[in-house]
């Protein structure tokens, strides 16, 4: 028989150890990015990067967040294991990984069809089945399945979320970058007696939002989708 060298229970181990150094502690967090493999989500030429710590291409000018954006931001969400998670930008899916793991029910929304659908295809394949997939406008949020505990934008938004702030249940959190194109704040806000308390982490850099309460579409990566559950 030939030899097969078993996988490797932690091929995220690298990972995990960087974010540590920078200060992210939660036990449940560094295990699940010990676990998983960043490669899995990456384009085939884009692999040899996979434990570099920061964001890489994903096709369609796009890109999987940084490792340490990833750990600070579900760190921000404060997850016990019992959450409904709203997630907008699925992107490569592997933030998506990283929430299907740390909380009980993940709703994803992607604009654009193929990022939706290649991570779907991959998040299949690890036996991921507590993550619903919408394919759409995630600025709008999804009213059919609010309210919802815990809401992460991977994508920088122009100002206040205001409709995914109304999805929100009360005492939950919204964890978003929010600024101009160029540099965001990562901002937590909770929800208290109805009102929005804000508290900024850091300042940072993602991929625009795109869409009604997000920045205009200039033509690129396609006309939006309707919204179609995938
Ligand atoms: N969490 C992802 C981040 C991907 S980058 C990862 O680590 O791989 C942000 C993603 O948000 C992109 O895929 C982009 O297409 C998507 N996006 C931008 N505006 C959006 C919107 N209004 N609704 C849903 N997805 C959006």
């Amino acid at each position: 028989m030939p030899s097969r060298r078993p996988p490797d229970p932690f091929p995220g181990a690298a990972i995990a150890q960087q974010v540590r150094q920078r200060g992210i502690h939660d036990p449940r967090l560094l295990e699940i990015l010990a676990r998983l493999s960043r490669r899995q989500f990456l384009p085939p030429d884009e692999r040899r990067h996979a434990l570099d710590d920061r964001a890489i291409p994903i096709g369609h000018e796009q890109t999987i967040s940084q490792p340490y954006m990833v750990a600070v931001m579900t760190q921000g969400l404060a997850l016990s294991g019992t959450e409904r998670v709203l997630e907008i930008g699925t992107g490569s899916g592997y933030q998506t990984a990283v929430l299907s793991h740390l909380a009980s029910e993940v709703f994803t929304i992607e604009r654009l069809a193929e990022l939706s659908l290649r991570a779907r295809s991959i998040l299949d394949g690890l036996g991921r089945t507590n993550i619903r997939y919408l394919i759409g406008d995630g600025t709008l949020g999804w009213p059919a399945e609010a309210p919802f505990d815990r809401i992460l934008v991977t994508a920088g938004a122009p100002g206040f979320p205001s409709t995914l702030f109304e999805q929100l249940i009360e005492g939950g959190l919204l964890v978003a970058p929010v600024g101009d194109e160029f540099s965001q704040e990562l901002t937590i806000i909770r929800k208290q007696s109805g009102r929005p308390e804000i508290h900024s982490i850091m300042g940072c850099r993602f991929v625009k939002l795109i869409g009604a309460e997000g920045w205009a579409d200039q033509g690129r990566g396609g006309p939006l989708p309707p919204s179609l559950p995938v």
